[in-house]
This record gives C-alpha cells, structure tokens and sequence, in this order.
C-alpha cells in the first residue's frame, strides 16, 4: 500500500513524473507524459538508455543504490515502473514517501508465476494446472500427476520464453535439462495448453476506480517473442467481454492503478485461459498509438496522475508488427507504405532478438 497519495484533482500539468527502468516502454511513457506537459526523469543503471533519450533527465544508478532512491523518490510527484523484474523492495521503499502505481502488491504478485496462478485460482479465473517444483523429486511426481506434457518455468525473472522447458512424457533429454534447471531455482510446472490462439486485453483502471478496456489483440509469438498483433482478434463478443471482465476483476482485487496487460490462450472451444498479467503497458498494446485517439501509454499517464481516462474505442484495424533484430534495416520500404506508423527505440546495436522497433499498419475498421 502506498504511504504516500496524490492531490485528490490529479497532478498538474509541470509535476515530475519517475519512471524506473528504461527501456522502451519507459521511453513511450516519457513519450506521451511530454504531450500532457508533464516531466520526466528515468531510473535506469544505462546512461542513454532508450528511455532517457526522450526524458528530461536520468539518475543514472542500480537500483540497490539508497542515495539514488531518496534522490528519486524525493524528485518526483508520481513514481511508475516499467519492467516487472524490478527490485520489489526499491519500489516498497519508495512508496513509503511518493506515491507508485501500479501498487507494489500487483508487482509482488506478478514477479512470482507461483503466486501470479494462486491469485487468478483465488478469483476463479482458469489457468493451466500448475505445480509448485522446488528440486528434481518435487519435478518428477509433479510430472506424473500432470501425466501429459508440461512446461516447466522459473517462478521469477522469466521473461520472453527464457527460463523454460518444454516436457513431453518420454522426452529424456528435455528432463535432464529441466531436472537441472529446478534443481537450481524454485520453479513451477504448468499443464502445455493446446491452444488455438493467443489473445491479450489491455485495460487501465484510475485512482477513483473507473476502469477501461482496449479490444483484445491477437497475439503471435517466435521463439517465445511477441511476432505480431491484430485487432479486431476474431473472437466472439461475449468472448472478449470476458476478457475485459477478468482485467475488471484483477484490477479491483488488487486496488490496481495504471494499465494492465493479461495474457490468454483461447482454446479450441473457444475457452479463455489466463496466462499472466503484466503491471505495466505492454508490447501487444502498442498499437493502441496507431488505431485509438489516446494510447496506452497515455492512458497509464493519466491514470497514474490521478486524470481522467480516455474512452478505450478505435478508429481502425491494424496489424502490429516487431521490428525484431535486423528486420529494422527494412526502414526506408516500410516509411514508404501507406496507413503504417513506424516506431523505433532507439538503440544502436543490433541484435538478434533485440526489440528495435515496431510497425503498426492500419486497416478500414471492419
Ligand atoms: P510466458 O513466458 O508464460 O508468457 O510464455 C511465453 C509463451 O510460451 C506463451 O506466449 C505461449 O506461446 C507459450 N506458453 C507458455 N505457457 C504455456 C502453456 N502452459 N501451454 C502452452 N504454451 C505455453
């Protein structure tokens, strides 16, 4: 719970808004809180990082470094974060004196895949079946009461697909690599989901409670990454009002301000299982900068500032795309298409799998 509250109209425009991590989420973040005459200042150990480049300025430090943090905390009128690893006690700390949203209790929940299911399970919202895997014994009689093929995750620091292993009964190999990856860290098994699909909903909810729903997007992934999303997802209706409701319903449970991103498989009988929250904007809601009259980046700005949401409707479909590696070199063909809003991080290194950019074509709204 944050020690710390915001004045009951929201801040105003010229209050300094912190943002930890500085990555480009932090970077579109600085991007839209700069349109609603807000300041910015990155937490990020990176000098330059992407983030900083579109702020006003940086503390350059880790996030163990206490003079840094009161230096922080004390700078700011708001504090948010933009990556889910971050240190849990650097952002308990610094809501003791400035206000953080989202509220560290959705962070810690979030950080752990272990707690993360229990907490959908408490709200009775379906995830696969999962089981605690703190050593090889815990592995094996997990795998025998799931009797199917599993993967097997670390409970923290997971991110894009890294930290798993993929089960299949019979699959030896895959079991050494797994039996030493849980005797090494606390893990958990999860039931494999023979999905169809793969949607998410991004949605806000504000300091008074109001709550707002993106559409949900369709979601495909390479090798663990997010490849693509579309809107409109394909889905029914009813379908994506459920969607929307399990956002409603997590965020009420946690006391949540900001924007959400969950993640589901959608079965082939058209069943929703959750996956995982991110307490943070997210990569499947980028396109909201192209198809929707204010953005998720927007959108947690305000919410954070205690202003008022914007409506969640959209103007068009769209696709949006990864610029994943050296796909960025495309550039000059893709600023030559029409309807395509080009966005790039600014990092100067390419890398295989590094996140460089993404492209968001937009479409007549069906
Ligand atoms: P995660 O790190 O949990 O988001 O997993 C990354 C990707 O791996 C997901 O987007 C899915 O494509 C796949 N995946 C994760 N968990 C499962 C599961 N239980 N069953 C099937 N596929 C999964």
């Amino acid at each position: 719970m944050n020690a710390a509250t915001l004045p009951s109209r929201g801040l105003a425009p010229g209050s300094v808004i912190g943002i930890a991590g500085g990555g480009q989420l932090g970077r579109m973040l600085a991007m839209a809180a700069a349109r609603l005459g807000f300041h910015t200042i990155i937490y990020d150990p990176a000098q330059a990082c992407p983030a900083a480049q579109t702020a006003n300025s940086q503390i350059v430090a880790t996030f163990d470094d206490e003079a840094a943090r009161a230096e922080f905390a004390a700078n700011c009128d708001v504090i948010t974060y933009e990556f889910e690893n971050i240190p849990l006690a650097f952002v308990e700390q610094i809501s003791q004196e400035t206000p953080v949203y989202p509220p560290p209790a959705a962070l810690a929940v979030s950080q752990d895949r272990l707690a993360e299911k229990e907490f959908f399970g408490k709200l009775g919202i379906t995830t696969a079946p999962f089981f605690e895997v703190n050593d090889p014994d815990q592995l094996r009689q997990a795998c025998e009461r799931l009797g199917g093929p599993g993967i097997l995750k670390t409970r923290r620091m997971g991110y894009d697909g890294k930290g798993q292993v993929r089960l299949k009964p019979g699959d030896e190999a895959a079991m050494q690599v797994a039996d030493e990856l849980a005797a090494k860290t606390p893990c958990t098994l999860e039931g494999f989901v023979d999905f169809d699909h793969e949607i998410s909903v991004i949605a806000a909810r504000g300091i008074d409670g109001r709550f707002g729903a993106f559409d949900p997007a369709r979601n495909r992934h390479e090798e663990g990454i997010l490849r693509q999303s579309q809107v409109p997802c394909g889905a029914s209706e009813e379908l994506c009002k459920a969607a929307a409701d399990i956002a409603r319903q997590v965020t009420e449970s946690l006391g949540y301000v900001g924007v959400i991103g969950i993640e589901f498989f959608v079965t082939p009988g058209g069943g929703l299982i959750a996956n995982e929250f991110a307490p943070r904007v997210h990569n499947s809601g980028h396109w909201t900068e192209a198809a929707c009259a204010v953005s998720q980046f927007e959108q947690h700005i305000r919410a954070i500032c205690g202003l008022p949401l914007s409506a969640t409707g959209r103007h068009s479909d769209c696709v949006m795309t990864n610029l994943i590696g050296f796909d960025v070199e495309a550039l000059p063909l893709l600023l030559a298409e029409p309807d395509t809003l080009v966005h790039l991080y600014g990092k100067s290194d390419i890398r295989d799998g590094r996140k460089m950019g993404h492209v968001t074509r937009l479409l007549p709204k069906s």
